[in-house]
């Protein structure tokens, strides 16, 4: 039999198992915000430009007063001037700017006052970090840029990278997502790890696409996060659930259950999004041998699903053997919207043409759902509660600090 001849022999095995139904889920009261003594705090907050790294030079202007400054302890001034317009680069001897040569593999660039920093196309507050690379020899490789900014300003940045802001009917929406992004990136400093500006954190965007509408929102709710156990909530969120949220622990996002992400029912998003992706057969056969089951892709099987539908864990069917992997890691391979997929159909060509529902990894608040929900009148304290059952909400104050390494 020929590869296709025998693939297409396995086809049955494509058919998924239905698993579960779904199960109904209440709106939940929202809990009472929590106050504690102390001053409100807004500690500064360090983000990676991660269209910016990586490149061996970068546009840069500074209108204002602007200083270089040392990232060791004394924070040394090496530089200080009324505007720039250059290019950030580097030589052997460490970062230049311009004519500036700054001789040292990572200094800060400190505006004046609220100036903004000019980088590429775009426009940002804060203070900028730059990292020059070296390779194991030392020589200089590309350049690493971060923004510190206060947290409050960063969450502003946050609401307008990740929804539309301009959208009719849903500054509550608005309100519940600030939220769930301080909390978010909160918790992410919390364990020491950094945060970056796109979808593998938050999508952060700079002063250009700032909104009245955001920054009401983000006003409104200063300093609010979500806690739960007594401490920050990861407070995972996604663009659509096509229908119900998933266990984050059962999606690998937390390594024990954590009760506000066990997954929802949402009524509201079933049957909004669906999408039809066509895999072609080298992306699926790369599956086979990156996991050394053989040289091409029979199938891929459903294990478990979640309640609402999404795939869990999945087998994959090689060529020589098979391998159980989390569904949401064989989407990713495949670069599906989600892993909330409905039907797949093998090609006679070898490409698997896949059908489904929603758009992200379903763990934590659904966008699409909050703005349908604010939409209809719901506060974001209803909207968290009904995506984060159980979480309480906390107002930030000098209290909290030990939040933070
Ligand atoms: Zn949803």
């Amino acid at each position: 039999m020929s590869p296709t001849a025998r693939r297409l022999a396995w086809i049955p095995l494509l058919a998924l198992v239905i698993w579960g139904g779904a199960r109904a889920c209440d709106f939940l009261s929202p809990s009472p915000l929590e106050e504690r003594p102390g001053d409100p705090w807004n500690p500064p907050i360090l983000v990676s430009l991660t269209g910016l790294t990586g490149r061996e030079s970068v546009p840069l202007a500074v209108h204002g007063s602007y200083r270089l400054l040392t990232m060791d302890e004394e924070s040394q001034v090496i530089y200080e001037d009324v505007g720039f317009e250059g290019d950030l680069t580097f030589d052997a001897a460490g970062i230049r700017l311009g004519q500036i040569h700054g001789d040292r593999d990572q200094l800060w660039l400190e505006p004046a006052g609220n100036e903004a920093i000019r980088i590429g196309d775009l426009t940002y507050d804060g203070r900028l970090r730059m990292d020059l690379e070296r390779t194991r020899a030392g020589r200089p490789k590309s350049l690493r840029l971060s923004l510190e900014l206060p947290l409050e300003s960063y969450v502003l940045g946050v609401v307008c990278g990740e929804m539309a802001t301009m959208t009719p009917g849903i500054h509550e929406a608005l309100r519940a997502q600030a939220i769930a992004a301080r909390s978010y990136a909160l918790w992410r400093l919390s364990q020491g790890r950094s945060l970056r500006d796109n979808t593998s954190d938050q999508v952060f965007r700079g002063a250009d696409f700032l909104t009245q509408e955001a920054r009401r929102a983000v006003q409104e709710t200063r300093g609010v996060v979500l806690f739960w156990d007594d401490t920050l909530l990861p407070s995972y969120f996604h663009s659509d659930c096509g229908g119900g949220t998933t266990n984050a622990k059962e999606a690998g996002f937390t390594k024990s259950e954590v009760t506000p992400l066990s997954g929802v029912l949402d009524a509201s998003c079933a049957e909004q999004y669906d999408w039809q992706r066509q895999v072609s057969a080298s992306r699926f056969d790369r599956l086979a041998e990156r996991h050394d089951i053989g040289d091409w892709l029979r199938a891929i099987q459903a294990l478990s699903k979640d309640p609402y539908g999404r795939m869990v864990q999945v087998r994959l069917l090689g060529e020589e053997d098979h391998v159980d992997l989390p569904a949401d890691q064989v989407r990713a391979a495949l670069r599906l919207p989600s892993s909330r997929w409905t039907e797949t159909k093998l090609q006679q060509d070898g490409s698997l043409v896949v059908s489904g529902r929603g758009n992200g990894h379903g763990v934590g608040m659904c966008q699409k759902g909050a703005m349908r929900l604010a939409q209809k009148s719901l506060s974001a304290e209803d909207i968290l509660a009904h995506y984060y059952p159980g979480a309480a909400l906390h107002r930030l104050s000098t209290a909290d600090q030990t939040l933070l390494p």
